[in-house]
C-alpha cells in the first residue's frame, strides 16, 4: 500500500500520559494524604475522599483539619513570620528560586496529579497550569530581590489566610503564596476540598528545599469549617480569596471592621466580542480557548459571544463545524480537547442551566460527539436566540456552555458587554486596532485581550471590576496588596 493511503486510513487511538509516578506518589502515603503544619505531616480522625472526575472513582483520601489543627497552623505561621521577614528580600528569594526549580523538576508529576484530581486535559496542566506556577515563583523571587531596599518603607502584612478554589488548584494557590512569601508574610492555606492533592505535593517540595518551619501551612477541609476558622481568626492580617461571588460577599461581611485586608477574585461572565472585520479563523480558534479551556470552569471564560450581526450567520455555522471536531475524553489523553468537569454537582449545575436555556426559548446546539460513560463529561454546548436579559446571558454557569447574541454598532457592543453584574475580562476581535483601542477602555472589566484570550502572566495584574471582586494578583499591584506602608 502507498504510504499516503496508509496515512489516510490511520485511526488515531488514545495517547495517554502515564499515571505510574502519580500512583506511586499517592501510594507512598497509602492514599491517605495528611495535613501540613510547621513542616510536619499531621494525621486526622476524619478523612474525606478526593474523587477522580475522569473516572468518578476515589483517587485518594485526605485528612480533614480540625479547629485545633487550623489554630496550630495559624500559630505556626505567626511564630515563623518575623524571622522570615528578617531574612530580607535576597534571603527569601533563594527559597523562591529553589521552589520554582523544584516545580520544574517535578513538572510531570504535578501535571498528572492535577489532571487526575481536577479532570482538566493533561495538555493544559502540562503546558499552562504548571509552567505558569513555576513562572510565578521565578517572577516573585525577582521581586523579592528588587524590592529589598524599597521594602524598608513598607512592612509585611503578617499571617495571610489563603482560600483557593478547585478550577486551577495549584496555579491560583501560587498566585497567593508566591507574592505573600516574597513580601515577607507567612501563610495558612485552605485548598479546595475537591482538589487538595497538588497543594500537598507542593508542601513536600517546600520541606525538601528546607523552607523554614511554619512559613507555609496547609489545612485541607471544607469552607464551612476550616475556611470560616481562618477568616474569623484575629491573628489573620489578610484574607486572599478566590471563589464564588456569593462566598466572597459572605467573607467580606465576616471581616468588616476587623482591620483585616482582603483580596477577592470572584465570578465572571466575560464577553467575547467579534467585529465584522475580524480574522474569523483566529476568532473561532480563540473561542475554543475562551470557553472550552478547562471545560469552561474558568472565572474569566469568554462565555458570552457578542457578534456583529452581518457576519453572525456564517460565523455560527463555522463555529458549529469546529465544535463537531472537539474531542471529549480521558483527561490524561494527550489528544483530547475537553476533559471532565470537576464533580457530579458541577455536572448537575451545568445541566440545570442548559434546561433553563431551553425553557427560556434558546436554541441549543450540541455536536454529536461521544463522551466516556464513566466520569463527569459534558459536551460543548452553544445557545443562540438568547436575549440579554435571559438567565443564560446573565448568570455564570462555570461549564462548557457558550451563549451568543448579536450587535450592530460598536456602541451597541459596548452596551451589551457592560450589561452584566460582573466585570472580570473581555476579548475584542477586530483587524481595526483603532476600534479595539477605542472600545477597550469603555468595556468595564479588569482585563482586556485584543485578538487573543485567556493569556496570563505573572507580570500582569489580574482581577475584576464590579462583582468580580477587587485587588490584583500578579504585577506590581499584586505586590503592594501584600505590604503596608510605614
Ligand atoms: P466557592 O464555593 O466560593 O469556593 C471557593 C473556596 O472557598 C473553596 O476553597 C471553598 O471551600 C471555600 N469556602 C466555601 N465557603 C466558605 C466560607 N463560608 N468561608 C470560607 N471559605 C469558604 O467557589 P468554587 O465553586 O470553588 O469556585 C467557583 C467560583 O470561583 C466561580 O464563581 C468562579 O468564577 C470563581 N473563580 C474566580 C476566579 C478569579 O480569579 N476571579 C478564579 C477561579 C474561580 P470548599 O472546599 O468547601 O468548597
Ligand atoms: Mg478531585
Amino acid at each position: 500500500m502507498e504510504v499516503r493511503k496508509i496515512m489516510e486510513s490511520m485511526e488515531y487511538g488514545p495517547a495517554p500520559e502515564s499515571r505510574e509516578n502519580a500512583d506511586k506518589w499517592l501510594d507512598k502515603f497509602d492514599r491517605k494524604l495528611k495535613i501540613f503544619i510547621a513542616n510536619e505531616w499531621r494525621d486526622s480522625e476524619t478523612y474525606f475522599d478526593s474523587i477522580e472526575p475522569g473516572t468518578g472513582k476515589v483517587l485518594t483520601q485526605i485528612a480533614a483539619a480540625s479547629d485545633k489543627d487550623v489554630e496550630d497552623a495559624i500559630q505556626a505561621a505567626k511564630g515563623a513570620q518575623q524571622s522570615w521577614a528578617d531574612l530580607g528580600g535576597h534571603g527569601r528569594a533563594r527559597y523562591l528560586y529553589a521552589i520554582a526549580r523544584q516545580i520544574q523538576k517535578h513538572q510531570r508529576l504535578f501535571s498528572v496529579l492535577e489532571s487526575l484530581d481536577n479532570g482538566k486535559p493533561i495538555r493544559e496542566s502540562r503546558d499552562i497550569d504548571i509552567p505558569l506556577v513555576a513562572r510565578h515563583f521565578y517572577h516573585h523571587a525577582g521581586w523579592a530581590q528588587l524590592m529589598d531596599e524599597k521594602l524598608k518603607d513598607y512592612q509585611p502584612l503578617g499571617v495571610i489566610g489563603a482560600i483557593v478554589p478547585w478550577n486551577f488548584p495549584l496555579l491560583i494557590f501560587s498566585w497567593k503564596v508566591a507574592p505573600a512569601l516574597a513580601m515577607g508574610s507567612t501563610l495558612a492555606i485552605k485548598p479546595a476540598k475537591l482538589t487538595s492533592v497538588t497543594a500537598l505535593l507542593f508542601a513536600e517540595i517546600c520541606k525538601n528545599v528546607g523552607l523554614p518551619s511554619g512559613v507555609i501551612n496547609i489545612v485541607p477541609g471544607s469552607g464551612r469549617t476550616v475556611g470560616e476558622y481562618i477568616v474569623n481568626h484575629p491573628d489573620i492580617a489578610k484574607v486572599t480569596f478566590t471563589g464564588s461571588t456569593e462566598v466572597g460577599k459572605h467573607i467580606r461581611k465576616s471581616i468588616a471592621g476587623s482591620g483585616k485586608k482582603s483580596t477577592m477574585e470572584l465570578g465572571g461572565k466575560s464577553p467575547y466580542i467579534v467585529f465584522e472585520d475580524a480574522d474569523i479563523d483566529s476568532a473561532i480558534e480563540g473561542l475554543v480557548d475562551a470557553i472550552w479551556f478547562n471545560q469552561g470552569q474558568v472565572c474569566c471564560a469568554g462565555s458570552r459571544l457578542l457578534i456583529q450581526e452581518n457576519i453572525a450567520k456564517d460565523f455560527i455555522e463555522m463555529l458549529k463545524q469546529r465544535m463537531s471536531k472537539l474531542r471529549v475524553g480521558n483527561p490524561l489523553d494527550k489528544a483530547i480537547d475537553i476533559g471532565a468537569v470537576v464533580d457530579k454537582n458541577q455536572f448537575n449545575t451545568i445541566d440545570h442551566y442548559v434546561k433553563i436555556g431551553e425553557d427560556e426559548g434558546g436554541s441549543k446546539f450540541q455536536p454529536t460527539i461521544s463522551c466516556p460513560d464513566e466520569g463527569f463529561y459534558y459536551p460543548p454546548t452553544l445557545f443562540t436566540d438568547i436575549s440579554p436579559a435571559d438567565t443564560l446571558a446573565q448568570e455564570e454557569i462555570f461549564g462548557p456552555i457558550l451563549v451568543s447574541m448579536t450587535f450592530r454598532t460598536p456602541e451597541e457592543a459596548v452596551k451589551l458587554a457592560n450589561n452584566s453584574r460582573y466585570g472580570l475580562a473581555a476579548s475584542i476581535w477586530t483587524e481595526n486596532l483603532n476600534l479595539a483601542l477605542d472600545i477597550a477602555p469603555k468595556v468595564k472589566s479588569g482585563v482586556i485581550w485584543v485578538n487573543s484570550t485567556n493569556l496570563f502572566d505573572a507580570a500582569a495584574g489580574f482581577g475584576g471590576y464590579k462583582e468580580s471582586g477587587f485587588g490584583r494578583e500578579g504585577g506590581i499591584e499584586g505586590l503592594y496588596d501584600f505590604v503596608k506602608p510605614k
